[in-house]
């Protein structure tokens, strides 16, 4: 059933006189629980208009569905098709005026918390299968990247 609340699930973090004497992320990630209550505020949209919004055309919807089933291999894979670097682009994405500024949730409350949903997934994954590295076969061309942001790591 979906989760009909107005707001995005809460994001945790550090507290301030905590984290004002350390150099850790302040903001800390959602638990299990609260990414498959989160995920439940989508309403799997048929028209997607959230993916509309995301520069490299993650599955959102179908990524969600599988956060709020609790698969989260399976939402894993769903964003790898399209993404490579889940974890930094949950994290620094402008997701608001990106996919959650699409979200049909964001008309009468605030949009799904699809950013860090991406971002637990990414960490999910990291915790417990590990980073999987696609090598495609040579194809003889040889090609110089510059720069070191997400374009040229990916
Ligand atoms: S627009 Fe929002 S509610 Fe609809 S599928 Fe996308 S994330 Fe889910």
């Amino acid at each position: 059933m979906a989760n009909m609340q107005p707001n995005k699930t809460p994001m945790p973090e550090q507290d301030p006189k905590v984290r004002a004497r350390n150099f850790g992320e302040v903001a800390l990630g959602y638990t299990e629980e609260m990414a498959r209550s989160e995920a439940a505020r989508c309403l799997n949209c048929k028209n997607r208009p959230c993916v509309a919004g995301c520069p490299v055309n993650v599955h959102i919807p179908e990524f969600i569905a599988k956060v709020a089933e609790g698969d989260f291999a399976a939402a894993y894979e769903i964003i790898a098709e399209t993404n490579s670097l889940p974890a930094v682009c949950g994290r620094v994405c402008p997701q608001e005026s990106q996919c959650e500024s699409k979200c049909v949730r964001g008309i009468k409350g605030e949009p799904v918390a699809i950013g860090r949903l991406e971002r637990f997934v990414a960490d999910w994954h990291m915790a417990n299968g590990g980073v999987k590295t696609l090598t495609p076969p040579q194809n003889g061309h040889k090609v110089a990247v510059i720069g070191a942001g997400p374009a040229g790591l990916t």
